[in-house]
This record gives structure tokens, sequence and C-alpha cells, in this order.
């Protein structure tokens, strides 16, 4: 009888309850198994196979040597489990509890049954802030100080064998989108550590300051998504490190800057804890009240937005990077969001589709919780809605980034690159661009469209009742917000809603 663990989005073997609870009790079998299912789901792209696919590599070399290798499996997984109980003979499944999209959300429910049916203990542990089951929110904030607190679990030091491994090529393309990522950062966690070392160690110093321009955020950012979210180092690691940093730092600076980061690590959890809570906000509104404004999908400008052919050259930048890299800056995030939701008005569940693919770092949690942030479908935040140009202006003055990304305005300067469309025929001919030809018109007048966007959420609210819209954000409040924040200091009143256009 052998204790299987099995991996999901929890590639490493430092700090990894399931790993070190199983190798206490017997022999234990690392695997991880690939679901050609989910990588049918429109969320999946290759980028983030490649990732994991260089993260198990790593992981299988670290493994061999205390003892057992890593096996991967390809099939449905109630066909792996059970072929693997027929061979082995399961005494119990061990894993980190998952907060996934609806699909391994419905897929754990099956393997939870089988198991119970077939009499198969399954461990599950909790791989960072989020508590599952969530009696409430108000204690959430420091049940997650007691967690990132905790020792950090030792990795085995030597792991019973149970069979002779060899993992399979692992070349396979998988994914629902097969965009080439050239810039993508590597797999594994000997790079998520090199980058907590560089960030904590110098990077971090101007991470304040340079975390909404996108070019320098590219540096000064941790750029450690991807590793969390493929769980290469655990959240407790970064944690813990941060508060090693901020306690050897004198510099008042450096210090705020350590501490912007860990806040941010600490939202981590607080959106995830969100998905784990209502599973639906994959898919629908989380404010009632917001359902069925924007039902139309006119395909032309989601394809527009989506290739980085709008005819704004901050947004249409942004989505380049990110085709290449697999990586953008929080803000830069937020402005493409907003861009698709209010400007194009489009649903967010298409774009929020589109983005997941892009970001090798897709983490469900974070990212439909974010999507309808900036949407302003949840009812307790304000409604934001970023200006393009202003954005362009503020966060690539010279325009240095927009020329890295759009050559086609590669000789356009400062002074018109933010609005080419406002560009003299001579000058067009002048800097080796026509605009409409060369370069996109834009697809829309944003000023215009902001406008209209809040007349539309205007008169849509008027449709319900006022009582029966205070009560459901009640009821988001009490289930979702932070309560770190002490309520007074909220500026929103519990029942209005703010809305922005220069931000
Ligand atoms: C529309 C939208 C979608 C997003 N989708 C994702 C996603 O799929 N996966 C993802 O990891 N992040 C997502 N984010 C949040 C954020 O943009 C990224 O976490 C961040 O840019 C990652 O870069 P970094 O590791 O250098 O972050 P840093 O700024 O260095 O922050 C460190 C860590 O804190 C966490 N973090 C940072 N900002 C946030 C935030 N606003 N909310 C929650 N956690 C945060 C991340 O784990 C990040 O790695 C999204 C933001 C928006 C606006």
């Amino acid at each position: 009888m052998i204790e299987l663990v099995w991996l999901k989005r929890d590639l490493r073997s430092a700090d990894h309850e399931a790993l070190t609870a199983a190798a206490a009790r017997g022999p234990v079998l690392p695997v991880y198994v690939i679901e050609p299912e989910l990588w049918q789901q429109p969320d999946s792209a290759l980028r983030h196979w490649q990732f994991i696919a260089e993260s198990l590599r790593e992981l299988d070399h670290d493994l061999r040597q205390r003892g057992q290798g890593l096996l991967v499996c390809e099939g449905e997984i109630l066909s792996v489990l059970k072929d693997l109980h027929q061979r082995f003979g399961l005494r119990a499944v061990h894993s980190h509890e998952e907060t996934g999209n609806g699909w391994t959300y419905q897929r754990d429910r099956q393997v939870a049954h089988w198991l119970k049916v077939v009499g198969i203990e399954w461990h599950q542990y909790q791989q960072f802030g989020v508590c599952r089951p969530l009696a409430d929110r108000d204690h959430w904030a420091s049940a997650w100080d007691r967690f990132m607190a905790q020792p950090k679990h030792q990795a085995p030091a030597r792991l019973q064998p149970v069979v002779l491994t060899q993992l399979p090529p692992l070349e396979h393309p998988l994914g629902a989108e097969h965009r080439p990522c050239p810039g993508r950062q590597p797999g594994g966690r000997y790079h998520g550590l090199r980058l907590l070392r560089s960030f904590l160690g110098q990077r971090s110093r101007l991470y304040r300051a340079s975390l909404s321009a996108p070019a320098a955020a590219s540096h000064y950012c941790a750029r450690l998504s991807t590793y969390l979210a493929y769980g290469c180092i655990s959240l407790r690691e970064v944690v813990q490190a941060t508060d090693t940093a901020l306690a050897e730092q004198a510099d008042a600076s450096w210090r705020a800057s350590l501490q912007a980061f860990k806040s941010r690590l600490y939202w981590h959890c607080h959106f995830i804890q969100k998905l784990e809570d209502q599973p639906d906000i994959e898919f629908v509104d989380l404010y009632p009240a917001m359902r069925g404004l924007r039902s139309d999908s006119k395909p032309e400008h989601l394809a527009a937005w989506a290739e980085g052919r709008t005819g704004y050259p901050m947004m249409d930048a942004c989505m380049r990077q990110l085709h290449h890299d697999g990586w953008l800056n929080f803000r830069m995030r937020a402005c493409l969001m907003s861009f698709a939701s209010y400007l194009l008005w489009l649903p967010w569940r298409d774009s929020a589709l589109h983005l997941a693919r892009q970001f090798t770092d897709y983490e469900p949690g974070i990212h439909y919780c974010q999507a309808q942030m900036q949407s302003g479908t949840t009812g307790i935040n304000a409604l934001r809605i970023y200006n393009p140009v202003k954005q362009s202006l503020e966060q690539d003055p010279e325009g240095d980034y927009i020329r890295h990304w759009v050559p086609e305005l590669a000789r356009v300067p400062a002074s018109w690159i933010h609005q080419p469309w406002q560009l003299p025929a001579s000058l067009q001919q002048q800097w080796g661009v026509r605009i409409g030809e060369d370069y996109p018109a834009p697809v829309i007048d944003h000023e215009a469209a902001a406008r209209e966007a809040r007349r539309l959420i205007k008169l849509h609210l008027q449709t319900q009742p006022g009582e029966q819209r205070a009560e459901w954000q009640e009821g988001i409040r009490q289930r979702h917000a932070s309560r770190k924040r002490p309520r007074q200091r909220r500026k929103t009143p519990a029942s209005s809603h703010q809305m922005t256009l220069d931000l």
C-alpha cells in the first residue's frame, strides 16, 4: 500500500505539506496527471503548459535525488487513479487544496466521491492563506498572519521508493490557444528563487515608485506571480523572506516598498478566497444588479482589442507585450480590462478569457475577481473608467514603451504618439505611418464611449429597486470584503456608486 501525492498547482518539494505528511506515513508516489479535458477548457493555453512542463522536469530531478522520481500520467483522473490503485494499492491520496476554475472544482467533487466509495482517504492540506471552509471574514486576516508565521514544512530527505519512473517527453502542444510566447518566464523553482533573491536584495528598492509604468514595472516588480500560481515556491516562503528583509532594512523608502509588496501577498489570498467561497464568480456578475448590462459581444471590437489593434497606442502596446511576454503589470492589466468593459462595452467574461490565455500566471481566483472589479460588476468597489490617453501620457511620457511594442509608430515623436489619429496627413507622411492603413484609426472615441458607459450603467441601475440593491451590496460586503481597513475610512458610502473617468 502506498501514499499517493497528487501534484497540481504545487510543483515543489520544499514547504509542501502534502509530500512531507505522506512521506512520514510510508512509501510515496508523487504523481502529476495530464488531463486532456482540462487542456481543452477555454482558459487554457500552450504557455501555461510549457511553464508547467519545465517545472515538472526540475521537480522530477529533485524528487529523484530523494529516492522516488515523479510519475507523469495522461488521462481522465478517475481512470488514472483506478489504474494506480490496481497496480500499487492506494492507502491514501495527499494533495493541496486547489481553488481552480469551474472544471477543476467539478473534477475534485468526482474524485472525492470515488475515493469515498472505495474507502481511500483523501488528505487535503491548506496551501496558502485561503481557508476551506470559511465561517466568516471577520477573523480571516489574523488567520492569514498565523498561517504565514508557521514554520515551513521540511522537504523529506528520503522518500521510500515505489517504482522506477521516467518522464515522458512532455512536448505536447496542450491548451486551447497556441500563440507563441518568446518572452515567457522559464518554469521551475530555481528561477523563482533567483527572482525572489534579486527582488528582496535589490529590485524592491524602487518597487513602489515603478509599479504603474509598464516598462519600469517589468524590472522592478517581483515577477513571482507565475511561480506562485504553479506553486514552484510557496507563498509562506515569500512572506517569511519578506519579513526578514523588512527586519534588516533601515532605509525608510525601501521599507515602504517592501510593505507595499507584502500587502499584495495578502491580496493574493484575499482574492482567491472570494472564488473559493463563491465559485460562480468565474461566470456571473457578483453584483446581481449588473446582470444583463453588457449582453452583445461585438466580435470586431473583441478582435481589435485582443490583437492589439484598437488604434490606442498604449492599449495596443500593452496587449502586444502580453502576447510576447505572458506578463503585464497590474495597472496596465486593469487598463486593458477597463477599456474592454467600459469603452468597448464587451461582456467581461469574453475579455477575461482572452487575458487568462495570455497571462502565464493565470490564477482563476485573482483573475476573475480582478476582471469583475475592473468591469464594475462587484457592487462594492468604485467604478473606474481608465482614460487610455491620460494613462499613456502619464505612464510612458516619452513614448519609448509604445515605440518598442508598436513599431508602426517607431518614428512618431512624443508630442503625437499618444494620439496619432490627430496627426495631419503631411506629418503622417513625414513619420512614415498612414493612420487607418499602417496603424488603425481608433475603434471608438474614448470620451464619448466613457460618457455612454456611465449613462447605460445609470439607466440599468435605475431599473432595480434601491432597497434591493443595498441588500445585495451588504451581502457581498459581508461575504467578501476585506476587514483590514476600518469601515469609517471608506470613501464610498455603502449604497452609492462612485464613478471616476480620469484615473
Ligand atoms: C484584470 C486583471 C487580471 C489579473 N489576473 C491575475 C492572474 O491571473 N494571476 C495573478 O497572479 N495576478 C493577476 N492579477 C494581479 C496582478 O496584476 C499580478 O499579480 C501582478 O501583476 C503579477 O506581477 P508580480 O508578480 O511582479 O507582482 P508584484 O507586484 O511583485 O506582487 C507580488 C505578488 O502579489 C500578488 N499580487 C500582486 N498584485 C495583486 C493584486 N492586485 N491582486 C491579487 N494579488 C496580487 C501576486 O501573487 C504577485 O505575484 C490581475 C490583475 C488584473 C487587473
